[in-house]
């Protein structure tokens, strides 16, 4: 994950669950793709790492446990760098601009960030997976089509050089799909989202922001439950079924007020934020835990690194 900084709703109810389940089953590597980030972040490093840090205490705060699972800094295990290198030898150019959201990005932010590393970022982002020989990378549907450029790197270097990298396959997961409180896409661009550190006043105030359903503009007016976003987060953050009927009743025979619907999911809400916020506050007071616990990881990552970026330039002859 780029480090992002705070992490908010969309993350606590997509990715980080199944990160924390997957611990579970797998030998999870949970990276701080901060290479990633330089190709389109321009501000200064100091605060890429602040991110970082504030992200990686999100992460822990939610379950990853860092004595299970390795969570680092990429930029520090430098074998992620030469591996993508040497994978970059074999790439053609081809592969890479017909990638979608190559273009995308460059049409949304300008010629400006159409830089050779970021052309070439799933090249870095193959050398992230195959670098642990993983086995299978959680994704979302929409970064299918980059695990699947993976495998074809992955392929061509074990055609060219002998097999040694097993290809990684997705495990898919199907994530609920939170909107932002305004109904638009749940992005921090658009100021639509709350924080999983956020403090309980400030959840409030968001929550009673929230848009619901156009049609009901005064007490009086029966509302539409299936088209206000306030419902489809009760359902999200555990309001019991009966309580969701009551709602939805109360709410088309115009018994109940938005301001009391938003008030009970806040409550809703808060109920799953505040011990995230508190095990976060625990880990940030300590000073240097979250950097000890990434040098940590950097050298349980780099131990596998070294050894199978070994192992490729054995294979190539290097
Ligand atoms: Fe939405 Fe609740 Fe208001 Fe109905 S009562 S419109 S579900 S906020």
């Amino acid at each position: 994950m780029r480090p992002t900084g705070r992490l908010h709703l969309g993350h606590l109810l997509g990715a980080l669950p199944n990160w924390v389940r997957l611990q579970d089953r797998y030998q999870c590597f949970y990276c701080v793709a901060d290479l990633h980030a330089l190709t389109t972040r321009f501000d200064s490093v100091e605060s890429m790492k602040r991110d970082g840090i504030e992200m990686v205490a999100d992460w822990i705060a939610a379950g990853i446990d860092p004595e299970r699972s390795v969570v680092f800094r990429q930029s520090e295990v430098k074998e992620h760098s030469e591996l993508a290198l040497l994978l970059g030898m074999l790439v053609p150019v081809s592969w890479l601009t017909r990638v979608p959201s190559y273009k995308e990005m460059v049409g949304e932010l300008g010629e400006r960030i159409a830089t050779l590393g970021f052309l070439g970022y799933p090249v870095l982002q193959t050398a992230d997976i195959i670098l642990y020989k993983a086995s299978r990378v959680p994704v979302g549907e929409d970064q299918l089509s980059h695990l699947e450029l993976a495998r074809e790197i992955t392929r061509r270097f074990n055609s060219l050089y002998g097999e040694v990298f097993p290809e990684p396959k997705a495990i898919l997961t199907k994530t609920p799909r939170l909107v932002g409180l305004d109904g638009r896409k749940m992005s921090k661009s658009y100021g639509n989202t709350i924080d999983m550190a956020e403090e309980p006043e400030v959840v409030r105030k968001k929550v009673m922001s929230m848009f619901t359903d156009p049609a009901r503009k005064r007490l009086k007016d029966a509302g539409h439950p299936d088209k206000c976003n306030v419902f489809s987060y009760h359902r999200f953050f555990d309001t019991p079924q009966e309580e969701l009927d009551e709602i939805s009743l109360g709410c088309r025979q115009a018994d109940i007020g938005c301001t009391e619907c938003k008030q009970r999911l806040a409550a809703r809400i808060l109920a799953r934020l505040d011990p995230i916020r508190e095990r976060r506050r625990e880990l940030l007071q300590e000073p240097g835990l979250i950097e000890d616990i990434l040098e940590g990881g950097r050298g349980k990552a780099q131990e596998v690194a070294t050894r199978v970026l070994g192992e490729a330039c054995e294979a190539i002859g290097i």
